[in-house]
């Protein structure tokens, strides 16, 4: 990990490095028409950068991204290499965004909220409070006209977004102690960030921002009273089970974040369209298998943090969550003022929402609910 990246360093090596290349565009356009693999570029190999906003090799996400370059070197047959890069490896994990749009990396993996500050509709695309959960948030960009919305707001940046792996459901975070009305979450300093953390301080808390790797220490400290992170296998992993004492369901800050491949449009323009076709296919590979893994792994690591001694696990009461979703209701509508585009997002998205919490509700719901699993 270099963290002294020198970024002026490496734009100028890239500058020449690119100039240096022997192929212009023009050389991977069929040279005639004819039908052999040959004639229409199937011979030329594609190195690519892949950058990403998880730690190397971090569990599913950043392992995730290394078997996505797999299939694809796997289906190509080595005509197209990806190596991927760990946030910080080459960029900062939150300049994976621009990495990938000034072309320094063709694709990139993160989540796009990663990116609302300056894009705030891109928020809806990952994750809202009391929003979509994976299925019906996959539903909406892949069936609904979600990734179409999502696609014209990257075009303006040269990129490509595609669905790249979900979180499923997760949870509501570790607490010292009891959350039994909304007037104990007055005062709460909780590590939440993003919307759920404008719910929060609406109801009275304050969110703390902290990186994945204070959060341990912060709550250990009393810096923090709170943190919610991901969903048993990851809180897991960090060893919150250790630190605090309840962990509450559900998270109702993020019922299904989706993360996003981001591809640089000049790179993906210049593939032969089957290797275009490899990419898109190894990318839905990679969102479904995301949201198995992590359904899987979480299944088995609640078991171990039942096991724990000391910990027990709460779900938030009904008055708490009708309130929270009362605040975040609000914070959507004040996210959809931003611009034009942002409210046009939200507005698709509240109707299939509309839409599909209508079926939920006479299909898994009762399920969930009526049925002794
Ligand atoms: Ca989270």
């Amino acid at each position: 990990m270099s963290k002294r990246f020198n970024r002026k360093r490496f734009f100028k090596g890239l500058a020449i490095g690119t100039l240096a290349l022997p192929f212009g565009i023009r050389a991977f356009r069929p040279v005639q028409a004819q039908t052999t693999g040959k004639a229409i570029g199937y011979d030329k190999k594609f190195k690519w950068k892949m950058v990403t906003t998880w730690p190397p090799n971090f569990p599913v996400l950043g392992e995730g991204c290394v078997y996505f370059a797999n299939w694809i070197r796997e289906m190509s047959g080595g005509r197209l290499d990806i190596h991927v890069y760990g946030g910080g490896e080459l960029v900062p994990p939150l300049e994976v965004f621009d990495t990938v749009r000034s072309g320094a990396a063709q694709i990139g993996h993160g989540a796009s909220y990663y990116w609302a500050g300056k894009l705030p509709s891109a928020q809806f695309f990952a994750s809202v409070p009391f929003g979509l959960n994976a299925q019906q948030l996959n539903a909406w960009l892949i069936s609904g006209g979600g990734l179409e919305l999502w696609e014209e707001l990257y075009a303006d940046y040269g990129l490509i977004p595609i669905p790249g792996g979900n979180t499923g459901v997760q949870m509501g975070g570790w607490y010292n102690r009891e959350i039994n009305t909304v007037n104990d979450l007055k005062g709460l300093k909780m590590r939440m960030p993003g919307v759920g953390g404008k719910v929060l301080e609406r109801a009275g808390g304050s969110p703390v921002l902290l990186a994945g790797g204070e959060i341990y220490t912060g709550l250990e400290r009393g810096i923090i009273d709170a943190a919610e992170w991901i969903g048993p296998y990851h809180d897991f992993k960090m060893g919150f089970q250790q630190i605090a004492k309840y962990y509450y369901t559900p998270g109702w800050h993020e019922l299904g974040t989706e993360l996003e491949i981001m591809i640089n449009e000049q790179a993906f323009s210049e593939l032969p369209n089957d290797l275009k076709a490899i990419v898109k296919t190894a990318a839905f590979r990679l969102n479904h298998w995301v949201l198995s893994e992590f359904e899987a792994r979480n299944s088995e690591y609640l078991a171990k943090i039942k096991e724990t001694d000391g910990v027990e696990i709460r779900r938030f009461s009904d008055e708490i969550l009708q309130t929270l979703r009362s605040y975040a209701d609000e914070a959507i509508e004040d996210l959809a003022q931003s611009d034009a585009f942002t409210k046009r997002t939200y507005e698709s998205f509240q109707a299939f929402r509309h839409n599909i919490s209508n079926w939920s509700s006479v299909s898994e719901k009762v399920y969930y609910q009526d049925i002794e699993l």
